[in-house]
């Protein structure tokens, strides 16, 4: 696997609808899916002059050769403005920090401590789970993006008349402009990932609702991911490589949301034994999941082209996080699945980015001092 770094700046503002819209008000994403760019660049792909029908749009769109991963947001700099260099890693469920203080007070993680810590450890009030991503600056500290939301009002205009309809005004939450979104775009092989190194920042790209307003136009930069990805990769499956006795524990976090099969074809809810048996090649008796925290909800969607709403999709949702135990294995052979793991995910739909995998995750091993500031 190939990983490309991808940096998108907000050229206008941007609405990307979320499932939870209602009434007269549509709310939108803090992220951008790799759904909605996987579309946006196959569409630009075709303006270009690209071929749909030709093998090389479905090796990059449809095949999963290709994974075009979910966008989030990057906090910046407090003295320029500018966003961090770091990528945005979403957050394990089990990681809290403090209810009044937040991150100040430092990261809690209740998946690997035991007994989990119910309070501040600092202040003693209670812990609050921590949402979305966070990335890491060269001082070691973790920061949290904040995106700036703006409403805009409008009017549906109806073409007969010409006139706004009557009832007919709703507001929409838009990101504002010049705000940076960062993800990883996976290649399965070099001529792909040199390919699209090459064309994709000269495609006009276009994402979200409203683009015939002139909303969604992003800018994006793309560039091959710092070494530091697969090192950091390796050095954490040697970490698991490193536990003593026979049994061998390491934890497995959804980065993205996993849409997973049962074998009677429904969609699963959590990580099971079973599945944690397959995808590393052991007998189930020999695969536990020793404890987790695991959310999954039903996702649907709008096919623009077609019209039509798209599958209702049940996911494991981004953060749900296992502690995993497996024997029967030796340390180089599991370290080696579960690399493979991380570089393929898990599951279905994984050309829109679904079932990435971090094994290991960072955030489970930091100390609880790591990112206090009192
Ligand atoms: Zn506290």
């Amino acid at each position: 696997m190939i990983p490309l770094t991808l940096t998108a700046t907000l050229r206008s503002p941007m609405h990307l609808g979320a499932t939870n819209t209602a009434g007269n008000f549509l709310a939108s994403l803090s992220y951008l899916p790799g759904r909605s760019l996987l579309g946006a660049v196959a569409w630009a792909w075709i303006d270009a002059g690209g071929d749909p029908g030709a093998p090389e749009f479905a090796h990059r769109f449809v095949s999963g050769a290709v994974s075009w991963g979910d966008l989030h947001p990057v906090p910046v700099k407090e003295e320029t403005g500018a966003a961090v260099d770091g990528e945005p890693l979403v957050v394990p469920r089990t990681i809290k920090v403090c209810k009044l203080s937040g991150l100040r007070h430092g990261l809690v993680d209740v998946l690997l401590t035991t007994p989990p810590p119910e309070a501040c450890p600092l202040c003693g009030v209670g812990l609050d789970r921590l949402e979305g991503v966070l990335v890491g600056d060269h001082d070691g500290r973790w920061l949290s993006p904040e995106l700036h939301r703006q409403h805009r009002a409008h009017v549906s205009i109806a073409f007969d008349t010409g006139t706004a309809r009557s009832g007919d005004l709703y507001s929409r939450d838009v990101l504002e402009e010049g705000q940076v979104f960062r993800g990883q775009i996976h290649c399965s092989d070099e001529p792909t990932a040199k390919a699209i190194l090459d064309e994709l920042p000269r495609l006009r790209l276009a994402v979200g609702g409203a683009r015939s307003r002139g909303f969604g136009q992003i800018e994006v930069q793309v560039k091959r991911a710092t070494a530091s990805t697969l090192e950091v990769l390796r050095e954490q499956s040697e970490r698991v490589a490193q536990s003593p006795a026979d049994v061998w524990y390491f934890t497995l976090t959804a980065v993205s949301p996993w849409c997973v099969r049962e074998t009677d074809g429904s969609h699963a809810r959590s990580l099971t034994p079973r599945r944690l048996a397959r995808v590393l090649g052991v007998e189930e008796a020999n695969a536990r999941i020793v404890r987790g925290d695991a959310r999954s909800e039903s996702r649907s969607g709008w096919d623009g082209a077609a019209g039509l709403p798209t599958e209702l999709r049940h996911v494991i949702v981004a953060g749900s996080t296992f502690l995993c135990a497996v024997r029967g294995l030796d340390g180089p052979t599991l370290q080696a699945r579960l690399l493979r793991l991380s570089g393929r995910g898990i599951g279905e739909h994984r050309a829109e980015g679904l079932g990435r995998v971090a094994v290991n995750h960072p955030l489970h091993f930091i100390s609880a001092e790591a990112n206090r500031d009192e």
